[in-house]
């Protein structure tokens, strides 16, 4: 999908407020497991160019910084292409958000088969965290609750759960106990369908288990624990998800935002 004058955009975004700039080139090398930016048919082309949009294509947007990318690699480069935009924000999967001048995006477990990272594993300042990621899946539910905990719980940071989608191989299955317990908070037929999200194939999350695990983890945590996407769509448009906490981390920081990096930056790749 491009715009009239050929930069590309994530079909994702197409109609919200967001855009999305990936400053490096080639692949991620932080490679999160199943992350569909890695995948054939991002996109952005398999070339791998940076994807930047012009001053014209992000007037009016909060531009996301690196959805196939990370921001702590190359940061320097990131930090001077950011600038150019009124509004961003930065997504990383390394706990570091030193030196970043805007709301930051932390993804705290690159593989859902491990612990996610803790609050005191960040380096730099929490507020500056505009919403950490937490990738879900069926077989890491106990791991999502000690997120929120950590979290949510006590520091306030709202958690937003990424639904899995699978293409390397079939999902992971519930336990017995797991598929009881959601079924009373409304889970019904397969927590996993294979089917298109916004451009290619997966085995992805039904609405049902998208509820129902919502459901299920937000008593951790009130109004702090959120989907990307809703139950029944995948699109930014129908989320907003990441504009209402853009704005809210913006005030959180005040003065600070925009604070210009210090030379000192560096990427940790
Ligand atoms: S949280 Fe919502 S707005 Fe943000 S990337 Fe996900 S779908 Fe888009």
């Amino acid at each position: 999908m491009g715009a009239p004058d050929g930069v590309k955009q994530n079909p994702k975004m197409a109609g919200s407020n967001l855009i999305d700039c990936v400053p490096q080139s080639g692949m991620c090398p932080v490679a999160c497991r199943d992350c569909f930016y890695n995948r054939p048919g991002w996109y952005a082309g398999e070339e791998r160019e940076p994807v930047v949009p012009n001053a014209r294509e992000a007037e009016a947007k909060i531009v996301r910084i690196n959805s196939g990318h990370d921001s702590n690699i190359e940061k320097m480069h990131v930090l001077e292409v950011a600038a150019r935009y009124p509004h961003h924000f930065y997504n990383t999967s390394i706990p570091d958000v030193r030196f970043f001048d805007a709301p930051v995006v932390v993804t705290i477990n690159r593989d859902e088969e491990t612990d996610p990272c803790l609050p005191e594993q960040v380096r730099g300042e929490l507020a500056r965290i505009m919403y950490v990621r937490f990738r879900l899946s069926p077989s890491n539910l106990g791991r999502a609750a000690d997120a929120v905990r950590a979290w949510a719980g006590q520091h306030s940071i709202p958690v937003v759960l990424t639904y899995m989608a699978y293409y390397t191989h079939e999902p992971p299955i519930l336990t017995e106990g797991e598929r009881f317990g959601l079924e009373h908070d409304g889970l019904s037929g397969d927590p996993y369908i294979w089917k298109v999200r916004t451009a290619n194939e997966y085995w992805c999350a039904s609405s049902s288990f998208i509820a129902s695990t919502h459901r299920l983890l937000e008593r951790g945590a009130p109004g702090l624990v959120l989907t990307c996407g809703t139950s029944t769509s995948s699109l930014c448009r129908d989320c907003g998800n990441c504009e209402l906490l853009y704005y809210r981390t913006v005030l959180q920081i005040g003065e600070r935002y925009r604070r210009p990096p210090s030379t000192s930056a560096r990427g940790d790749g």
